[in-house]
């Protein structure tokens, strides 16, 4: 919703990279309103997230009472912000859309909380990236539903606790690590978002594809899909594209045909790797013998952020089990060098395999 994200990645090629999970254009965030789900129902995956949350909105509603803070968590593209949206619809009640870089000084805050309704929500995304000062504002907030305000300074400064009608905060973060521990522990409920099943993604290229009244075959949709990610909103942007194709270049009906030849241009490969995943893997079996390699170095020789690596292509990569975590860094697995077409190298025959970590956002 706010085109401003992500925008510590400006300098790199995160911003025009097609795979990217983050907003590239206007006409993204454009069409990313009319594909956004608007009720539990159209919103597909996430089964467990969905059936706790509905346990607690229910709840909530039979008592009257306010939806207890929630933090969503989980790499950029998986559905916080749709997920924020349709919780407010469920409840029945209205949602004020903020990110963290946007709130700049106390005074920003405290008019977001104080312009609030009964119940409403306020919904603050890369919540990790809110400021310590405006932070402190938060805690009462939350806590007891106050906004405790200075008023002078020096030894004539005055303290005056304002009440705030009762509301319910959505955080959304890439890692709950990220957040002070402050913070993380105001929040009532804590809900990790998964990467999704080709299976799931496949279904929810179906359900765009209707909305953008394009014909698309079961196989074609299947080959979109386990390209993707694990990322609607890469399913989505990779549909979009595909779509392009498939007008100008074939029928107009997106097939496996048209999708492979689409793709195969965008140089994105069988598994969704493209240009910048396949360099960071080669760097780290070219340059440092196939790991360990510390993420800050990785990052430096790539040209990535650190951050950008983390949050957007590692848990992808680790998911599919081509990339894993020692205490000492990064190492590429054998598949990957397999996929990639290169000699896996001896020195990690010698290792002790680490195995394929369990990627934890928290780390
Ligand atoms: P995040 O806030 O986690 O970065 P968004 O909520 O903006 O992600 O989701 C990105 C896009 O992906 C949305 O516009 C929506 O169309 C699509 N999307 C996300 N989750 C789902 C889902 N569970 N079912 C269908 N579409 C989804």
């Amino acid at each position: 919703m706010d085109n401003g994200r992500y925008s510590a990645f400006e300098e790199s090629d995160f911003e025009s990279r097609i795979v990217s999970s983050g907003y590239t254009d206007s006409e993204d965030s454009e069409t990313e309103l009319t594909l956004r789900p608007k009720t539990m129902d159209e919103y597909i995956g996430q089964d467990k997230v969905k059936e706790n949350l509905k346990v607690y909105i229910d709840a909530a509603k039979q008592r009257g009472e306010v939806l207890d803070h929630v933090l969503l968590y989980g790499p950029p593209g998986l559905g916080k912000t749709t997920l924020a949206g349709i919780i407010a619809a469920e409840m029945g009640v209205n949602i004020r859309v903020t990110s963290g870089p946007a709130i700049e000084k106390q005074g920003d805050l405290a008019a977001l909380l104080s312009g609030l309704g009964e119940k409403d929500i306020l919904f603050i995304d890369e919540i990790h990236r809110l400021n310590r000062s405006v932070e402190e504002i938060l805690y009462p907030a939350m806590e007891d539903y106050a906004l405790d305000i200075i008023l002078g300074k020096g030894p004539s400064a005055r303290s005056l606790r304002l009440q705030l009608g009762h509301f319910t905060l959505i955080g959304a973060t890439t890692r709950a690590g990220q957040l002070s521990t402050p913070l993380r522990d105001r929040f009532g409920v804590m809900l990790k978002l998964e990467l999704y099943t080709p299976a799931q993604l496949k279904e929810i290229i179906m359900r765009s594809a209707k909305l953008l009244s394009t014909e698309i075959t079961d196989e074609g949709a299947m080959e979109l899909a386990s390209r993707s990610r694990g990322t609607p909103r890469i399913a989505n942007r990779l549909l979009k594209r595909v779509r392009d194709f498939a007008q100008v270049r074939g029928t107009g009906m997106i097939d496996r045909e048209i999708t492979d030849y689409a793709l195969e241009k965008l140089e994105i490969d069988r598994l969704g790797l493209d240009n910048i995943d396949r360099r960071m893997l080669k760097t780290i079996a070219d340059c440092y013998d196939g790991g360990p390699v510390g993420l800050e170095t990785l990052a430096a020789t790539v040209g990535e952020e650190a951050v950008t690596i983390e949050d957007v292509y590692e848990p992808y990569l680790m998911q599919i089990g081509f990339l894993s975590r020692t205490p000492r860094g990064r190492c590429i697995t054998r598949p990957a060098c397999e996929h990639l077409g290169i000699e896996f190298p001896s020195r990690q025959d010698k290792k002790p395999q680490s195995g394929q970590q369990t990627f934890r956002f928290d780390d």
